[in-house]
């Protein structure tokens, strides 16, 4: 999915600090959405003070809604797109040739590096009611030696399940319980959705900080009630966790080694600094209108099946107004 706000801010992530457990919640906003579609997204990570969990470094739900999800072809650079539908399926196509279905248990992996473009589009059934669309998507920071790779995208189908202490889980990647997800990551980090309906205890890497997103349901962590809406964050240093879930529950669990680079995170954009920022814009830009040979030799490639010919599918997302000022870092911050 494409960062749909009309106009982003510049995000400069600090290096992660060591900080040891604890348990904050940061809050959800609602994104404000650009054109006539309505549909609902809530984002959670970055956060002004919380900018990554592990290399983890934005986090947004979309739905449920009765929409037809229609995201034109965007770039992105530095960044892997982690898609996780929980209803709906999702037409995937990008610049490396890939046109794949997305369902509920299945995984995109999207590796940006130096730059892709995608488009992403609800699947719609032969007349009848829109279908349901709800699901997670995350990205991953590609950290400095990586980052300037060449794109790749991967679909799994089949993720391991993982059983333990009054829980089960889907691992999305990383290694979790004893189960490895064949994702290819770049970073240490984990990614599971997780299952519980009472106690339960969750083995975690002391090393990791994590992250907590309820779906359904709802658990008491460390004598806080978590619900669907706020990100819970679990700090480091936690070998296990122990939970006590409503039945039914059904939450997210992220983590990942404290991530040690500087971000600038700015639309579809990780980088460094703004001027490399600034050169990613101009790219996007300098592609509209390009005959198809020469925008699939340029930068960002040619996502094939939007050209003048596909109707209602034609189009690309135009970048939004890089911001006047160059922002100061931003510095993770306790929560009060
Ligand atoms: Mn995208």
């Amino acid at each position: 999915m494409t960062n749909l706000e009309v106009s982003p801010q510049q995000e400069v992530c600090p290096p992660a600090a060591a900080a040891g457990p604890c348990l904050e919640l940061w809050p959800e906003r609602e994104v404000p959405l650009g054109g006539v579609r309505a549909m609902n997204v809530r984002r959670t990570l970055p956060q002004r003070g919380l900018p990554t969990i592990g290399a983890w470094c934005f986090l947004d739900s979309f739905g449920p809604d009765r929409t037809a999800m229609s995201v034109l072809p965007h770039p992105h650079i530095g960044l892997q797109t982690v898609t996780w539908p929980l209803a709906g399926n999702i037409r995937h196509r990008d610049s490396v040739g890939s046109d794949v279905v997305v369902r509920p248990g299945e995984l995109n992996i999207m590796t940006a590096g130096f730059g892709v473009s995608h488009s992403e589009f609800a699947v719609l059934p032969e007349g009848g009611d829109l279908p349901v669309q709800r699901g997670l998507q995350l990205w991953v920071a590609l950290p400095d030696r990586e980052r300037h790779r060449e794109p790749a995208f991967e679909q799994h189908r089949a993720l391991p399940r993982a059983t333990g202490d009054g829980f089960t889980a889907t691992v999305m990647v990383g290694s979790f319980a004893g189960a490895v997800s064949p994702a290819t990551m770049y970073s240490p980090i984990v990614g599971a959705d997780v299952t519980c309906g009472g106690p339960a205890v969750l083995p975690l890497e002391p090393a990791f900080e994590h992250g907590i997103l309820v779906l359904d349901g709802g658990l008491a962590v460390d004598g806080h009630d978590l619900r669907p809406g706020p990100l819970g964050y679990l700090g480091t240093g936690r070998s296990e966790l122990a939970v006590a879930a409503e039945p039914g529950t059904r939450f997210l669990l992220i983590g990942g080694e404290p991530f040690q680079e500087e971000l600038l995170m700015w639309w579809n954009f990780v980088g460094r600094t703004h001027d490399e920022v600034a050169a990613a814009r101009a790219d996007w830009e300098a592609q509209a209108g390009l005959p198809e040979e020469a925008a699939a030799k340029a930068r960002y490639g040619l996502v094939r099946g939007h050209g003048p010919e596909a109707g209602a599918e034609a189009g690309r997302i135009p970048a939004p107004p890089l911001p006047t000022v160059r922002l100061t870092p931003r510095r993770r911050a306790a929560k009060g």
